[in-house]
């Protein structure tokens, strides 16, 4: 019993040991840019049959490799109690989508649209009027939940959107992204904030973003 517990250690030890640096390299990035408060937001990856994802409160600017709990991605852990409050959603995204990592920020103007989208112009997805969003992208989907943080209803919804989006946003709150990685995971955030930001500035131009949507193909 002692032995397999030591080798399961090593193997842990070994796997944050390769990971570490890409939590800390895209914690940084995502504090950097003011896609999270110093606290808020949670990374995760996917190795075998376990994830691994940031601490509950965990500084994403300045991450520490005691910072990645591990976790059983199909039974009960006890390491829940101190992994992100989020670990569920994680968990769900992870088995029920091909995602190997999965991100969670709070972009500024991707949630101010979100608000925006939903309430006054009554649609529930926002179409990027920029060229890279309009080719990557196509359409964002939003969601209204009732109880938008670490719910049931999360953890139920968010999974089902991202298995056919590589990104969506819950309203009020912010984004979840998927990718093999990382990397993809984290350029979908930033193409979403960048559309988000390009229709922010065009509605502070006065322009009718209702009508520049499906409109880059006919310049
Ligand atoms: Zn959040």
């Amino acid at each position: 019993m002692e032995e397999n517990e030591d080798a399961c250690k090593l193997e842990r030890d070994a796997i944050i040991e390769e990971i570490y640096p890409q939590f800390k390299k895209f914690g940084g990035f995502l504090r950097e840019r003011g896609f999270n408060s110093a606290s808020s937001g949670n990374l995760s990856v996917r190795r075998g049959d376990k994830m691994y994802i940031t601490r509950r409160g965990s500084m994403k600017g300045d991450l520490q490799p005691c910072d990645i709990v591990e976790l059983s991605l199909e039974k009960e852990d006890s390491g829940i109690v101190i992994a992100s409050t989020e670990s569920y959603i994680h968990r769900n995204i992870l088995l029920q989508t091909p995602a190997l990592a999965t991100i969670h920020c709070h972009p500024p103007n991707t949630v101010a649209l979100s608000f925006y989208y939903t309430m006054v112009l009554k649609q529930d997805y926002i179409v990027p009027i920029d060229v890279e969003g309009h080719y990557l992208l196509k359409k964002i989907p939003i969601i209204t939940l009732k109880n938008p943080t670490g719910s049931k209803e999360m953890e139920d919804e968010i999974p089902k959107l991202l298995r056919n989006f590589n990104i969506m946003i819950l309203r009020g709150h912010g984004v979840f992204s998927r990718g093999p990685n990382l990397t993809e995971a984290y350029n979908w955030v930033t193409v979403c904030e960048e559309s988000a930001t390009a229709i922010y500035k065009c509605t502070q131009l006065g322009m009718d973003v209702m009508k520049m949507q499906g409109q880059y193909d006919q310049w």
